[in-house]
């Protein structure tokens, strides 16, 4: 657990946790008498940086908080609480979340590393994780030319999609060619790692010229 910044969080949680009630975190989140008290307090903990500008600015800073909808419910227990405490209502925008390159029952996660490529990932690794991603295609290339693949469930479509492809006329070819069969997941993997490598590359290149500038933009205790 990374607890190294909750210095400058912890008393605003806590002032968000006193009026936080147990009966409300049991009609958001169905909590019962089994659940451990960390996940009880968790969401006064989640709702602490919608109010951190306020904090140090020392006036009221309206905030958007972009999130996935699974947290949803803890910046709405924050915005009831917002106005007690003398903030704003954090406003939320929802993102569509990528999902995990093994699939879409998979989540990306930072203990998972096949499930993701990390910005600090060699060339070497990210390429290997494209090529064992998770594709919607058939069992064999015969049948893949025949009946067509799905990119509703390719990972590697959904890179396309999500990130890599910003024309959308060559998206619907993406998408077109897959479901007819002409496009084959090999070369299809090859062609967005083509995309990747030339992204994390300049990617790179920038982290090292920003690693001294890191400081301007963190927070320290
Ligand atoms: S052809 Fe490409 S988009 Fe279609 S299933 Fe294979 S990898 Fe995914």
């Amino acid at each position: 657990v990374d607890t190294e910044y909750i210095h400058r969080l912890y008393p605003i949680a806590v002032e968000a946790a006193k009026r936080i009630t147990f009966s409300t975190t049991q009609a958001v989140f169905g909590f019962t008498n089994s659940n451990n008290i960390g996940e009880i307090f968790y969401t006064s903990i989640q709702a602490a940086p919608a109010f951190l500008p306020s904090v140090e600015s020392a006036e009221p800073v309206p905030v958007l908080i972009p999130c996935g909808i699974d947290q949803d419910p803890h910046f709405r227990i924050a915005r009831d609480v917002a106005p007690r405490l003398g903030y704003p209502k954090p406003a939320l925008i929802h993102n569509k979340l990528l999902p995990a390159l093994t699939g879409p029952a998979g989540k990306m996660s930072a203990s998972i590393p096949e499930s993701s490529i990390f910005t600090s990932d060699s060339i070497g690794e990210a390429k290997k994780k494209v090529q064992n991603a998770f594709t919607g295609g058939r069992a064999t290339v015969e049948e893949q030319r025949r009946l067509g693949a799905n990119p509703d469930v390719c990972s590697v479509f959904a890179f396309y999609n999500f990130v890599f492809e910003p024309d959308d006329e060559h998206l619907g070819v993406v998408e077109r060619t897959c479901r007819s069969g002409e496009r084959l997941c090999g070369d299809c993997k090859l062609e967005l790692w083509g995309k990747i490598e030339t992204w994390m590359t300049k990617h790179k290149e920038a982290r090292e010229r920003a690693r001294d500038r890191i400081e301007e933009f963190v927070v320290r205790d």
